[in-house]
């Protein structure tokens, strides 16, 4: 398996393979850039065809941290975990105790916090064997906890912010809105949307989490390989990436494609390719980064919980900005995006 020649590795600093034999834990860390802190990112659980994979996942997903801090304005460089659910894996206290325990012999360059798959009570766990980590339960009022409410508030100021450029319209009654993946982001988002008379569609490969928005949140159900294509306003990727290219794009009748999911676009000519097909997108990780500034204000102790969402809101204006200059360079938003992070990492080194 080759790492520096991987297309996904971009000069990181530091990629480790972690290893337990009786515990079953496959997992790989990967720092790509301290210049401006800690590498912060969460850790990813999840059945990969094989290590390549993993591999390339975890240098996206670490790359899009750095990006994802430096546009949020964190004191945070870019890292990311993944634990593998191969056939050996336990799932058992002792598995996430001892992936605590390689998260701390980084003595504090990597901090992790959950993604995909991980839940507050594993981030407990893990906190038995190592300090850095974050999302743990908060002292009320105190920023803290599960991040991914605050990643659903970001998302919906973004979807506001997109609402207004692309349709200008200033509030989402009757906005039609597909979500896919009905997870933590995808519930809480569902419910934000509704709250702001937004109509909904949603779709999961669990029927039970669908079942659940459906009859909260007044939402219908889609087929898993319509929902990308509904007849929406809006599509909000809230499940994994690499989801938009060149097979996908052309069949998208949404106008804007603004959701929580990191690496959406499978390649970076995906972002010319929706700007060319009259698509405005918000780059995934400048609008889902609500849930790492509350493991920053965690981690830091220096904002409360009302703080964090003063901050989170921020996205809204920011995402305009990018959105702003789009319109009149006509330069994809992502690249725009990538362009300004890079600067800010830049400068900080
Ligand atoms: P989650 O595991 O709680 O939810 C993901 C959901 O997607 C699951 O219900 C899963 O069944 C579903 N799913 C997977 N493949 C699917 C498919 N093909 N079609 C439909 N549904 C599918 O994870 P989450 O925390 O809600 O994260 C969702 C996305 O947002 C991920 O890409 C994650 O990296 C990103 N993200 C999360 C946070 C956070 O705060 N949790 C922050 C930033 C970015």
């Amino acid at each position: 398996m080759a790492v520096f020649s991987d297309p996904a590795f971009d000069n990181h600093e530091r990629v480790v393979f972690c290893h337990d034999e009786p515990t079953g834990l496959f997992a790989i860390i990967a720092i790509h850039s301290t210049a401006l802190g800690p590498a912060a990112g969460g850790c990813r659980l999840w059945n990969y065809v094989d290590d390549v994979a993993a591999l390339n996942d975890v240098l996206r997903l670490s790359r899009g941290m750095s990006y994802k801090n430096a546009m949020a304005g964190l004191k945070f460089g870019g890292g990311k975990a993944v634990i593998m659910k191969t056939s050996e894996f336990s799932g058992s206290d002792a598995l996430y105790k001892r992936f605590g325990a390689f998260v701390d012999t980084l003595g504090g360059a990597y901090i992790t916090a959950e993604d995909v798959g991980m839940t507050m009570d594993i981030m407990q766990t893990i906190s038995r064997s190592t300090r850095f980590v974050t999302g743990l339960p908060p002292d009320s009022g105190k920023a803290g906890g599960d991040p991914s409410p605050k990643t659903a508030f970001g998302v919906f100021c973004g979807i506001e912010a997109a609402a207004r450029a692309k349709l200008g319209r200033d509030d989402l009654k009757g906005l039609r809105v597909a979500v896919q993946g009905a997870g933590h982001v995808g519930y809480y988002l569902c419910k934000l949307l509704h709250g702001a008379g937004a109509s909904l569609l949603v779709s999961d490969i669990d029927a039970a989490r669908v079942e659940r928005i459906c009859d909260e949140f007044d939402a219908s159900p889609a087929a898993l390989d319509e929902i990308l294509f509904a007849d929406v306003d809006v599509v909000a990727p809230c499940a994994l990436g690499a989801i938009f290219d060149e097979e996908s794009i052309p069949e998208i009748r949404a106008s804007i494609i603004a959701g929580g999911a990191n690496n959406q676009l499978r390649s970076d000519a995906d972002g010319q390719r929706l700007t060319d097909a009259g698509i405005l997108y918000a780059p995934d990780y400048v609008i889902n980064g609500g849930g790492i500034i509350n493991v920053a204000c965690e981690h830091f102790g220096d904002v409360d919980d009302d703080g964090v969402m003063e901050l989170v809101a921020k996205i809204g204006p920011r995402l305009a900005g990018i959105f702003e200059e789009a319109a009149a360079t006509g330069e994809p938003t992502n690249m725009i995006a990538d362009r300004q992070a890079r600067t800010i990492i830049a400068d900080a080194a």
